[in-house]
């Protein structure tokens, strides 16, 4: 039931200076990847565009190499202040070359060009700038007079925010003197090697940041080189674990963000349509490719039906389509492995009774589309209330005491994140002491600051991004 017609407003791909062919990036250089090249499809329409050179385990020895190179000839050498310029100039970089990011984010992953442009590409921005400003001040962080970076750092992303993620990654470790070689998902390689083409403008000595695109198999060999000595991984609880037995019984450092199911968790005297909002943020963003999407909506029994009603009237407006579109809300799944991931899911939660609504707006007949699902009548044992489904589908629950809502929300083996909606200022201050969970909103959802730590609990992974504890995992403390 839109409200209003929009007409299409869409952003120019020309921005994007798509090229043919891209290239994994060693030692400040673009290289021939002695990998299977790849072809990246823009999701929205399933359309090859670009064939993207891969990296080999010999790739992988080579750069590390590069890295290690770099590490002890040249950037843990620097002073603080020389290092601090060059993140600098890599985040106004970032900054000029903003739209050209932003376009070419939302054709390789999917995402609503108004959350590449206003979200995404700001904030990897933003992750420089906050970082280049502890890059002369480390000894003011807490971790003693002189902390020491650890070498070279092996980092490997996923396809849900990869320029966003790769900067979550690379500004610390950059900041603290550490070298890096990062490999981006397989779908989403395009940014990261713009990211390296910024590196270059920037005149980044050579080997401080290497990029290898490429699939699982050279995540897996990054983790098992011998000459790397800290892992940074974001992705799937599963591949988490095989990383974690990897590195088990070595000197390595690791920090793991996975999965998560957050509870988002309404009270009665919330202000609803607010509340609302932070709902439909919290689990539409971003095609819910979010791991700490507010996936499991817990809400006071009194009001179940109002938000129920209200909520489905919200989301009947979000309007699903061409990412580049200014208007469209919601964009495409990544993959067609996705896509069947969540279809699988759903059709779980319709045979194991939860009473599924969908939004009745058009979706694109190509492309891998998921219209916004909500399912009611949930219960804690079902499949939708316990698994990370990674797109647009909410499951709601409800509870009657604020005592049932903490055990109900901390019913899972994650804890990325939490929501609490409530008037109560104290009723917030009890949930957030209860709620098992490294972040926990408060009357908003998905808030990001590179100066706040960012991080999980149980099969969420352990360790912390952004802020003056995120310093730590790249310091020899
Ligand atoms: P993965 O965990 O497989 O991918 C994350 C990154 O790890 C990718 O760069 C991937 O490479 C790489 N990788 C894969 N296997 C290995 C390995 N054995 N060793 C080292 N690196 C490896 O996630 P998927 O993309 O397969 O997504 C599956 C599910 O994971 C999603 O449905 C979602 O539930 C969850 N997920 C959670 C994320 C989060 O932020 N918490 C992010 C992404 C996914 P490549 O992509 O090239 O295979």
């Amino acid at each position: 039931m839109p409200v209003f017609e929009y007409a299409p407003a869409p952003e120019s791909r020309a921005i994007a200076n798509l090229k043919d062919h891209y290239k994994p990036f060693v030692n400040g250089e673009f290289v021939d990847g002695s990998g299977e090249p790849l072809k990246t499809i823009n999701p929205a329409t399933e359309e090859v565009l670009a064939e993207v050179g891969t990296a080999s385990k010999s790739d992988v020895d080579t750069a590390v190499k590069a890295a290690r190179k770099a590490y002890t000839g040249v950037w843990s050498k620097m002073p603080g202040t020389e290092r601090a310029k060059y993140l600098f100039r890599i985040a106004r970089l970032i900054q000029e070359r903003s739209r050209e990011l932003a376009v070419l984010e939302s054709l390789d992953n999917g995402k609503p060009i108004k959350e590449s442009r206003d979200s995404d590409v700001p904030t990897a921005a933003a992750h420089f700038f906050y970082h280049a400003g502890w890059a002369d001040k480390l000894e003011y962080a807490g971790y003693g007079p002189n902390p020491q970076p650890l070498g070279v750092a092996g980092q490997i992303i996923p396809w849900n925010f990869p320029l966003l993620m790769l900067a979550w990654k690379i500004a610390p470790a950059l900041a603290t003197g550490n070298t890096v070689v990062l490999k981006p998902a397989e779908t989403t390689p395009l940014t990261a090697l713009v990211f390296a083409e910024i590196c270059q403008q920037a005149e980044l000595p050579p080997g401080v940041v290497n990029i290898l695109p490429g699939a699982g198999d050279i995540g897996a060999s990054i983790v098992e080189h011998a000459d790397i000595d800290k892992i940074a991984f974001t992705g799937s609880t599963e591949v988490g674990k095989a990383i974690q037995r990897e590195v088990a019984g070595t000197a390595k450092k690791l920090t793991l963000e996975l999965g998560g199911k957050a509870a988002n968790i309404v009270f009665e005297d919330a202000p609803l349509d607010q509340a609302i909002e932070g709902i439909v943020n919290g689990i539409f963003f971003n095609q819910g490719h979010v791991c700490c999407a507010g996936s499991r909506l817990m809400v006071q029994e009194s009001i179940a039906e109002e938000v129920l009603e209200k909520l489905r009237y919200r989301v009947s407006t979000l309007r699903i389509g061409d990412p580049l579109d200014k208007n469209t809300d919601i964009g495409a799944i990544n993959s067609a492995e996705q896509l069947a991931k969540i279809q699988g899911l759903v059709e779980a939660g319709d045979a194991e009774g939860a009473q599924r609504w969908t939004s009745p707006c058009p979706v694109p007949d190509r492309g891998f589309f998921f219209a916004p699902t909500v399912f009611a009548n949930v219960h804690q044992s079902m499949r939708i209330a316990r698994e990370e489904i990674f797109g647009p589908v909410l499951s709601v629950l409800t509870f009657r005491t604020p005592d049932e809502a903490v055990t109900k929300a901390n019913n899972t083996p994650y804890g990325l994140s939490a929501g609490i909606w409530t008037e109560k200022g104290s009723r917030i201050l009890w949930m957030a002491n209860q709620l098992r969970a490294g972040v926990v909103w408060a009357n908003t959802f998905n808030r990001f600051d590179p100066a706040a730590p960012f991080g999980g609990y149980q099969e969420s992974g352990f360790g912390r991004e952004g802020g003056r504890t995120g310093l730590e995992a790249y310091l020899d403390v």
